[in-house]
């Protein structure tokens, strides 16, 4: 077990102002393999100060030069990538392969776009006879989540730092030590002291302190609705800019002409990568009601391939749930499926081993759409068949909950996809399977949240207005 000291500020390891510390654990055997810092709210005080007297020079350092620092930022990543696949491994669970294929190799392409970004944005604007600055808003908060722990910090800090922000980051407590060796890249690509710092801590201490503090200009907030909520509104209070991804209950609509075996096959797979803890997820699954007994059976053949295992194995297909607490969360919402009607085709509550938090891959068919478990995110491997009647009544469901993050329509006919999804209240839609793009401005309509990741609407997330009249 390793006990790791210091928080990142200011341009080095620094000691934490307490004594306490957060077990990190290892999901696949229940053992403790680290301690961190749980910094307090004197640690983000220091850290904000050290943002704070960092944004003039950051701000000021030409877009040409910051794109310079973002790429040799990525490099870093990119000749550690192994190191990174493995933390990831050790401490959320997830299958090696996984790692390696998303958890490492996502955030490098994001550094690499936002490289490329500073340096062809143009910051600057005309309109009539005015030029309008696009300036740096100042000093950045980012409270970040476990479930792609290396991601959602590279996804807040390369446009903030593109666009010329200083940044504190809180990573979540059951993934720290990814974010600590990103800072170690951060330190390795000479990055100036003060723009990037980190705070490990517990959400309610030093999460609460860096969204209340008054040194930060803006809150960019990655996790679960009830803190998300909370956040905005203390974001509201003091005025300050906020951009919240919270959950989601992402359909994915499959229309009768649609190639069945290959929507269903993806669709699943989709649902039990990373043990079901993606926010984008598509966790509904719409089928016309006369092809429902057919999805139903393809569906449950599909889960039964993801055997749980050792995350370190290759083999491995499906790993554990990051903690006994979502473990128990998942078994809940597993349980409650039952007790509405839903009918268990594979998986169930029952766990797959004895030791370390893994929930079985799981189908629900007869679904309807009232149920917890359409409406709910569990965030786990656990799909829900749900079926429908006609297009209008596949649109009704689809649209039918708080949420509208990401979805996927499948049909014979491109267009026929694409009018469709044109008809989703949601921010993202694959159509036939489409493929990741990190330039695609990722975010929610409704309760998903506000604001968007990625891309070039990624980087004006950071940016403010100055308009000047000739
Ligand atoms: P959470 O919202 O509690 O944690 C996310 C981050 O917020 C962590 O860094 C945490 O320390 C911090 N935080 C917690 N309380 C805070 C507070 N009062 N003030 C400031 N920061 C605070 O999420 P969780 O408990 O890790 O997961 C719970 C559920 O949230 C999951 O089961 C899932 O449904 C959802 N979730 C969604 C996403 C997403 O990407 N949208 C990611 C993770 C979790």
């Amino acid at each position: 077990m390793q006990a790791y000291d210091g928080m990142y500020i200011d341009g080095q390891w620094r000691p934490a102002a307490g004594a306490d510390t957060i077990p990190v654990v290892d999901p696949a055997d229940e053992q403790i393999i680290a301690t961190v810092p749980a910094g307090t709210a004197q640690d983000v005080d220091a850290a904000v100060r050290a943002a704070r007297a960092a944004f003039p020079g950051w701000a000021a350092t030409p877009p040409a030069e910051r794109a310079g620092y973002l790429r040799a930022l990525r490099d870093a990543m990119a000749a550690r990538k192994e190191e990174i696949a493995e933390t990831v491994t050790a401490e959320l669970g997830a299958p090696i392969g996984f790692s390696r294929l998303v958890h490492a190799a996502a955030p490098i392409l994001v550094a690499g776009s936002y490289a490329d970004l500073a340096a062809s944005y143009p910051f600057e604007e005309k309109a009539g006879n005015s030029t309008v600055l696009l300036e740096p808003v100042g000093v950045v908060g980012a409270i970040t989540p476990w479930n792609y722990p290396l991601h959602q910090i590279v996804a807040k800090v390369a446009p903030a730092l593109a666009a010329g922000c200083t940044i504190v980051v809180k990573p979540a407590e059951h993934t720290p030590l990814t974010a600590r060796l990103f800072a170690e890249l951060v330190h390795e690509a000479g990055l100036p002291a003060g723009v990037f710092n980190l705070v490990t801590g517990l959400g309610p201490v030093a999460g609460q302190a860096l969204a209340e503090h008054e040194g930060v200009d803006l809150v960019s907030f990655t996790g679960s609705t009830a803190v998300g909520r909370r956040i905005g509104a203390t974001a509201g209070g003091a005025v300050k800019r906020v951009a919240l991804e919270l959950g989601g209950k992402s359909a994915n609509v499959i229309l009768p002409s649609a190639d069945l075996a290959r929507a269903v096959r993806v669709g699943v797979a989709n649902v039990m990568s990373n043990s079901g803890q993606t926010c984008s997820a598509w966790t509904r699954m719409l089928v016309h009601t006369d092809q429902y007994d057919e999805a139903v059976e393809l569906a449950a053949t599909a889960a039964r391939k993801y055997v749980a295992g050792d995350p370190r194995e290759e083999t491995s297909r499906l790993g554990p749930v990051v903690s006994a607490g979502q473990r128990d969360r998942v078994r809940g919402y597993l349980e409650q499926g039952v007790a509405q009607g839903a009918k268990v085709v594979t998986g169930g509550p029952e766990a797959p081993l004895a030791t370390g938090y893994y929930v079985a891959p799981t189908v629900f068919a007869e679904v309807t759409p009232e149920m917890t478990i359409a409406q709910e995110e569990i965030f786990g491997p656990v799909l829900a068949l749900l079926r429908y009647e006609d297009e209008e009544d596949a649109l009704r469901i689809a649209n039918g909950t708080v949420y509208g993050l990401a979805g996927a329509v499948w049909a014979g006919d491109e267009a026929e996809a694409v009018a469709f999804a044109r008809r989703m209240d949601t921010g993202q839609v694959d159509i036939n399977g489409g493929r990741f793009n990190p330039l695609a401005p990722f975010g929610g309509y409704k309760q998903s949240g506000v604001g968007r990741e990625l891309g070039v609407h990624g980087l004006t997330e950071y940016l403010q207005t100055k308009s000047l009249q000739f």
